[in-house]
């Protein structure tokens, strides 16, 4: 009889592996590209709503689309993780997909929360993540007007913070404590996590 045990979630596993193995096709990965870790260009905002930008934005909506249907998950895609390195990123919400151009942080929370992330370009390793329980920014849209964030839900606040940090060069592994980190197993992880409120 053998006397040692086998490791948990051995099928999951192999989901996990098999979407990140799908997803790094068109998501760059860590290592993969120096622009992951470089600042984004600022966009022209005159450019806009020219048809080389409209395609851009067309391009990383696809890919966050793509993403989704292959994985069932996937909050938010920044121009960087596809070889764009300008500063926007495509948003999931429920009702549409956003896309926030060339961002700027006004304010934020006092607080700061952690949260369990994943990042597409670091799939599967949850990092355990300090950010600002909401931030308010203004950025412009596709068609070229000002808009203002200021809701807040305690996700898409996280998914902006993780996103705009996209754009900075900056990967939430760099936030983390490497002791804290997880290589995604468990089916049931994210029923159970909550938002952990941080000094
Ligand atoms: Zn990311």
């Amino acid at each position: 009889m053998k006397s040692w045990k086998l490791p948990l979630f051995r099928k999951h596993k192999i989901t996990v592996f098999e979407n990140a193995a799908k997803t790094g096709q068109f998501i760059y990965q860590i290592g993969e590209s120096d622009d992951l870790r470089k600042p984004s260009k600022e966009i022209p905002v005159n450019k806009i709503r020219s048809k080389d930008y409209q395609a851009k934005f067309r391009y990383v909506k696809n890919c966050l689309k793509k993403y989704r249907k292959l994985t069932g998950l996937g909050r938010g895609i920044t121009g960087v993780q596809v070889g764009i390195p300008e500063r926007f990123s495509v948003i999931y919400t429920p009702e549409k997909l956003i896309i926030i151009i060339n961002p700027k942080i006004t304010k934020t929370s006092k607080g700061k929360l952690k949260y369990p992330e994943i990042c597409m370009s670091a799939n599967p390793i949850i990092v355990p993540t300090i950010r600002f329980a909401w931030i308010e920014f203004e950025y412009f849209d596709e068609q070229g007007n000002l808009q203002y964030w200021e809701g807040k839900d305690k996700i898409l606040n996280r998914v902006f913070q993780h996103e705009i940090d996209h754009m900075d060069g900056i990967i939430n592994l760099d936030k983390g404590n490497p002791k804290e980190f997880i290589l995604e197993s468990d089916p049931q992880f994210y029923q159970r996590v909550k938002f952990q409120k941080t000094p």
